[in-house]
C-alpha cells in the first residue's frame, strides 16, 4: 500500500489530519498529486449523514485536479507530470447500455464514486480527494486542458458537468432561454455556461444583492422570486429552467416560469418532490432531472470551458481550514466554491 495524508471525519462537522492508505498500482491506475479539490454540498451531507458506528472511514472530495506521480504498466493516455481532473465518479462496469452509450454516471450496476464508494476490484471503501494523492483507472481521470487554471477548474468536475449535461441535452443553444434559480456552486456555472453557449439567460433568486454578481457573470436579468408580481410576469418564458436550489422548495413557481413544452431540470433537491399534474398539463411541460456525467461529456464540457474562459468562480483555502469551508458553505457564505489547496498537507 501507499501511504499519503488527508482529512478524514471525526464528526459531523470535525476533521482530523490524519494519514491514509491508497492501493499499490494496477496496471491501468494513475497516481495523482492532488493539487486542489473543491468543497461540494455533498460532502456536507456525506458528513451529516456517516454512520457513527461504521467501520469504513469518510474522507470527502470529489472534484480535484492535480499532476500524474505515476502510471502502471499498461497506461498509455498520461504520463507522469501530465495535469489531470477528476470527478465524482471513478469506476463503472463499462458493459451495461449505459456505459456504452459513454453514460458511465447512470451505469446499471451504479459507478463507483470517489469517496464512500466500494472499489469494483478489491472491495475496499473509497477515499475522496481531501488528501494529497489519491490513486483512480485512468479512464476515469481526464487532461486538463492548457489555460485552464487547476483551482478554479476543480468544482467543474461535479458542480460543471452537472449543469453541463442537461444544458447540452435539453439543447440549450444560440436563442434559447434559460433561467437559473439559484445562484451558489452549481448555479453560478450553470449561467456562465448557458451564456457561452448562446442563451439569453435569467437569475430567479431570492437574493436582489446577487444583481450585479449575476450580471457579471453574463446573465441578462435577475428575477426577484419572492416577487409574485414579477414572476407572474415572466409566466410561460423559459425554454429550460435549471433549478439549483439545494433545499426542498415549492415547484409550482418555477413550472409556471417554463415556456410550452419547456422543461424544469432539478438539480440541487433530490428528494421526494410533490407536483400539481395540472402544472405541467397546462403548457405541456416537462420535469426533469440529472448528476454527474459520462466520460464523453465530461471531457467536452472541460474543452469548451477552456475554448470559452469558464472556470468557477473560487475562494482558495489551505486545506487545513476545511472545517471553516464546510461552515461557511453550511451558512451559503460563498462566492461561488470553496477550493482547497492541498500543497499545505506535505
Ligand atoms: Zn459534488
Ligand atoms: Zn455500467
Amino acid at each position: 500500500m501507499r501511504t499519503t495524508i488527508g482529512w478524514r471525519a471525526s464528526g459531523p462537522t470535525a476533521l482530523r489530519r490524519t494519514s491514509l492508505e491508497r492501493r499499490d498500482l494496477r496496471s491501468d491506475d494513475l497516481a495523482v498529486r492532488v493539487d486542489y479539490c473543491g468543497v461540494c454540498h455533498t460532502d456536507l451531507h456525506s458528513l451529516r449523514d456517516r454512520d457513527q458506528h461504521a467501520k469504513a472511514p469518510l474522507v470527502p472530495g470529489h472534484e480535484f485536479t492535480g499532476v500524474v506521480t505515476g502510471a502502471g504498466a499498461e497506461v498509455t493516455a498520461f504520463s507522469v507530470g501530465d495535469r489531470v481532473a477528476v470527478g465524482n465518479i471513478v469506476d463503472s462496469c463499462g458493459t451495461c447500455a449505459m456505459c456504452r452509450a459513454g453514460q458511465e454516471n447512470f451505469c446499471h450496476s451504479f459507478p463507483t464514486l470517489t469517496y464512500g464508494g466500494t472499489d469494483r476490484r478489491d472491495g475496499s471503501n473509497t477515499l475522496g480527494a481531501f488528501s494529497r494523492e489519491y490513486v483512480v483507472r485512468d479512464r476515469f481521470a481526464y487532461p486538463l486542458p492548457s489555460g485552464l487554471d487547476p483551482a478554479a477548474a476543480a468544482p467543474l468536475m461535479c458542480a460543471g458537468v452537472t449543469v453541463w449535461e442537461p444544458l447540452r441535452s435539453l439543447g440549450v443553444g444560440s436563442g434559447s432561454r434559460v433561467a437559473v434559480a439559484g445562484l451558489g456552486g452549481l448555479g453560478h456555472l450553470a449561467v456562465k455556461l448557458a451564456v457561452a453557449l448562446g442563451a439569453t439567460t435569467t437569475v430567479i433568486s431570492r437574493t436582489q444583492e446577487k444583481r450585479d454578481d449575476a450580471l457579471r457573470l453574463g446573465a441578462h436579468d435577475l428575477l426577484d422570486s419572492t416577487d409574485t408580481r414579477q414572476m407572474a410576469a415572466t409566466r410561460d418564458t423559459f425554454d429550460v429552467v435549471i433549478d439549483t436550489i439545494s433545499a426542498s422548495h415549492d415547484l409550482a413557481p418555477y413550472l409556471k416560469v417554463v415556456a410550452m413544452d419547456g422543461t424544469l431540470s432539478l438539480l440541487g433537491y433530490l428528494g421526494p418532490v410533490t407536483v400539481e399534474a395540472m402544472d405541467l398539463l397546462v403548457g405541456r411541460k416537462k420535469l426533469s432531472s440529472a448528476g454527474s456525467g459520462g466520460r464523453r461529456s465530461t471531457t467536452e464540457m472541460l474543452q469548451f470551458c477552456a475554448d470559452n474562459g469558464i472556470a468557477a468562480d473560487v475562494e482558495v483555502l489551505p486545506s487545513a481550514q476545511v472545517e471553516t469551508a464546510l461552515d461557511r458553505l453550511r451558512r451559503n457564505d460563498v462566492r461561488y466554491r470553496f477550493v482547497l489547496d492541498m500543497s499545505d498537507l506535505d
